[in-house]
């Protein structure tokens, strides 16, 4: 049985232009912008495994079209971002659309814990979550609200594993996490959007294929190495976008490298 991926778009989400495309003033010319983007897909992945679907993020939660779920106290919620989600567009009717219930799922990995990445976990309750601890440490309390996480609308029993790395060569990665028996689907640190953001690197159809989160938020921004607006280290996201587009370039049998 080979590996199949399927996207899952949990609804649509519009930017400032320049959070997808740096501007001088950084983070504070997000705020400033008074143009949008397009609107963009919300994405969630499925990887159909033989051992098992494994689901890389969860997507959004029609409750931010609620008035009073976002916090509009928050410049980036009340000057920069904009939700369209409908309740049959979140995670829970869409895996079940696809023949997949919670039970089913062999685990769960956030790349970050942003709204958009983890607004669906109320339908993935109970199974085994992985997250950064680096990831958890910055979204968590009152400096993660302050940081633009939600972490009060987290489930209340929300307890994810650590996400641990060990050495490896794997393109241009040098530490990972084998996720499969098989040893072929790899989370992989891609700090920079977030200190704690991860990918994951699925073979498919002899390509790497890298679930990348929001290490960019277009084909563009991928293929220019562009720097997120949104990110007080700039460099190191910058760094990581090249990463994966030479990884993208990398047949699957760069896999057999990993110990
Ligand atoms: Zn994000």
């Amino acid at each position: 049985m080979t590996i199949r991926i399927h996207p899952i778009n949990t609804g649509r989400v519009a930017l400032r232009p320049s959070q997808e495309r740096r501007g001088p003033l950084g983070p504070l010319g997000v705020l400033l912008d008074r143009d949008w983007t397009d609107w963009r897909p919300i994405l969630a992945w499925l990887i159909d495994h033989p051992e098992g679907p494994i689901l890389v993020d969860t997507g959004e939660t029609a409750s931010v079209m609620r008035p009073g779920y976002l916090p509009r106290w928050h410049p980036f919620f009340r000057l920069a971002v904009r939700f369209d989600i409908t309740p049959e567009q979140e995670i829970g009717p869409q895996l079940r659309a696809l023949g997949c219930t919670k039970g089913d799922l062999r685990c769960v990995v956030l790349t970050h814990l942003h709204t958009d990445h983890a607004g669906g976990l109320a339908h993935v309750a109970g199974c085994p979550t992985l997250v950064s601890p680096a990831e958890l440490a910055v979204a968590s309390g009152a400096a993660g609200r302050l940081r633009g996480y939600l972490p009060h609308r987290w489930p209340a029993d929300f307890s994810p594993q650590p996400i641990g790395f060990t050495p490896m060569a794997l393109g241009p990665f040098q530490e990972g996490l084998v996720l499969t028996r098989a040893g072929d689907v790899v989370v992989v640190p891609t700090p920079g959007h977030t200190p704690g953001h991860v990918s994951v690197v699925v073979p498919c159809d002899g390509f790497n294929i890298l679930i990348a989160g929001d290490t960019s938020y277009a084909e563009q921004g991928l293929s220019e190495g562009l720097a997120d607006g949104g990110d007080a280290h700039p460099g190191t996201g910058a760094r990581h976008t090249g990463a994966h587009t030479r990884l993208g370039r990398d047949r699957a049998d760069d896999l057999s490298a990993q110990p």
